[in-house]
């Protein structure tokens, strides 16, 4: 049987992600693509112009785009200057139309959030600012290296607020020794008490390469899942609906950029070391400063599509969000009767899964064993091969 082309081969509205890989300073744990900023060398200058030219080929190939979601993430995106983020963003304006809902973000350090800022944030209206906030625990801050302090981000906080049409998120990681039930019980009462409209959380993971990796522990497997217990109870008590497992969000403020990851739909990914998602196919760019600045335009391989890959990704990351997987979309995109899989049956069976208005979504409890909940669907599935 001939199934349709995926949506996520064929459609042309797509979010933009634009990788600024300058930081201030380089966290401990941190195995982003990223350099030290140096603010009296070019390199700002040399990076702008060269997302310029990997935009103007983008938009010389691909005309017909329509912009969904732009996101300026790093690294520290507001390392820039003012100037710079506007001149990018007027070129992404005049390369392609935005969607009416076009959202836009930029990830910002805390101590960046001065006159000039503020004043080209107002210039946007309403758009979001992210913050790398990670903890309001003096200890914990210290311990992961950040330069600010909670101090700092409530300062930042309030002076975001002061333009109406920002959506403020911050950042809160967990997992690390320091940060026991009782101090977590702090962090999370002092991110309730801020105002903000989006909390984004990251269990520490120690990755290979980082000054981390050879030095640090992370709290136990079992004590990161109670963490993770008490955030979700204290944000959900607090007025953040959770939309996926990491991603908290007051009524209205959901990312519509990140939901894009998640819902499969195309993106691409400009500046050193970005990846896209675009006519089906994952590439990314080369992640050396110096070369991309040179050559930001660069064939990348195409290979064919591989359904069943594809197929547990989807599964995997549509898992993780409250809204779950489609069944309908699990027929057209991959063949797949999710709802006649033995595995989803014996899995909802077991309160695992559960079947809502033609979507599978994980419970509660689902979501604490994902990995293995995919891995029995997939073991038992048969994604269809296509052309
Ligand atoms: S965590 Fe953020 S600020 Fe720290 S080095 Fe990584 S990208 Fe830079």
């Amino acid at each position: 049987m001939q199934l349709p082309t995926p949506t996520f081969v064929t459609d042309t509205t797509i979010g933009l992600y634009i990788h600024i890989p300058f930081c201030e300073s380089l966290c401990p744990y941190c195995n982003f693509f990223k350099h030290r900023h140096d603010p009296t060398s070019d390199s700002r200058s040399q990076l702008v112009q060269a997302i310029q030219q990997e935009l103007i080929a983008y938009q010389t190939h691909y005309p017909d785009l329509t912009i969904q979601s732009i996101y300026f993430g790093g690294g520290t995106p507001s390392t820039l200057q003012p100037e710079h983020w506007l001149t990018l963003l007027n070129q992404i304006q005049s390369a392609w139309p935005l969607a009416n809902t076009c959202e836009l973000t930029i990830e910002m350090d805390p101590l960046h959030i001065t006159p000039d800022w503020l004043a080209a944030l107002e210039k946007q209206g309403p758009m979001r600012v992210s913050m790398g906030a990670q903890s309001s625990d003096a200890t914990v801050l210290k311990h992961l290296g950040r330069r600010h302090t909670w101090s700092d981000v409530v300062t930042a906080v309030g002076r975001i607020r002061s333009l109406s049409t920002v959506s403020i998120g911050l950042d809160l990681m967990f997992g690390m020794p320091q940060l026991t039930p009782q101090r977590l019980a702090g962090v999370l009462n002092d991110y309730a008490q801020l105002g903000i409209d989006h909390v984004s959380t990251y269990g520490l993971t120690l990755e290979p390469g980082t000054p981390f990796y050879a030095t640090q522990t992370t709290r136990s497997d079992d004590a990161m899942a109670d963490d993770y217990d008490q955030i979700f109870n204290t944000l959900t008590a607090a007025g953040f609906d959770w939309y996926e497992r990491s991603a908290f969000a007051k009524p209205g403020h959901a990312s519509i950029h990140n939901q894009g990851y998640w819902q499969f739909r195309p993106y691409l990914g400009v500046g050193p070391s970005a990846h896209s998602f675009f006519q089906g196919q994952r590439f990314r760019t080369i992640s050396q400063f110096q070369a991309y600045c040179q050559s930001p335009v660069r064939s990348v391989p195409k290979r064919p599509i591989d359904y069943g890959a594809r197929f547990e990704e989807w599964l995997m990351v549509g898992l993780r969000t409250r809204a779950g997987v489609s069944l309908a979309q699990g027929q057209q995109w991959f063949g797949i009767n999710l709802e006649e899989n033995s595995s989803v049956i014996e899995l909802i069976q077991s309160a695992l899964l559960a079947l809502e208005h033609g979507r599978l979504v994980a419970t509660y409890s689902g979501l604490h064993v994902l990995d293995a909940v995919v891995e029995q669907i997939v073991f038992k599935a048969e994604p269809v091969s296509k052309p």
